[in-house]
């Protein structure tokens, strides 16, 4: 928990932010700047800078494949409940400036909602 972080703010309760989903490890918010009808964001509740933290600083690399797993798993689960299959959905994480991250607590975006083909944007 990092006092500074917005997400662990979230994750703590401390900013308010409806739960799309929530498991032991990780909780589905909506994006609050969507880029498609469905943004969404998952997140570790536990915190990490980025996917280069989790595969260098953390507690070994199965543990890192581990939870970059289950983050994926969640992001699957979500898309689904929120009718994004058997359309498609998209996947992002950002890591590091350069990357486009601007929140340095690791998380995926899921986006879709609309026809993503031809771009990354
Ligand atoms: P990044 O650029 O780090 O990959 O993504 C960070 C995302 O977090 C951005 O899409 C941004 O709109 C979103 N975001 C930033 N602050 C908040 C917030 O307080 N609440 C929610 N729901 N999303 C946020
Ligand atoms: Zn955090």
């Amino acid at each position: 928990m990092s006092t500074s972080c917005v997400f662990c703010r979230i994750i703590s309760g401390e900013i308010p932010s409806p739960r799309i989903l929530e498991t032991e490890s990780a909780i589905v918010i909506r994006d609050i700047q969507p880029q498609a009808p469905t943004h969404l964001l998952v997140i570790p509740k536990k915190h990490c800078a980025s996917l280069d933290e989790l595969f260098t600083v953390s507690s070994g690399a199965e543990e890192a494949v581990r939870s970059a797993g289950e983050l994926l798993s969640i992001a699957h689960r979500a898309a689904q409940l929120q009718g994004l299959l058997p359309g498609g959905f998209r996947t992002v994480i950002n890591t590091g400036e350069q990357g486009g991250q601007t929140v340095f607590h690791l998380h995926v975006h899921v986006l879709g909602g609309r026809s993503l083909a031809g771009g990354f944007a």
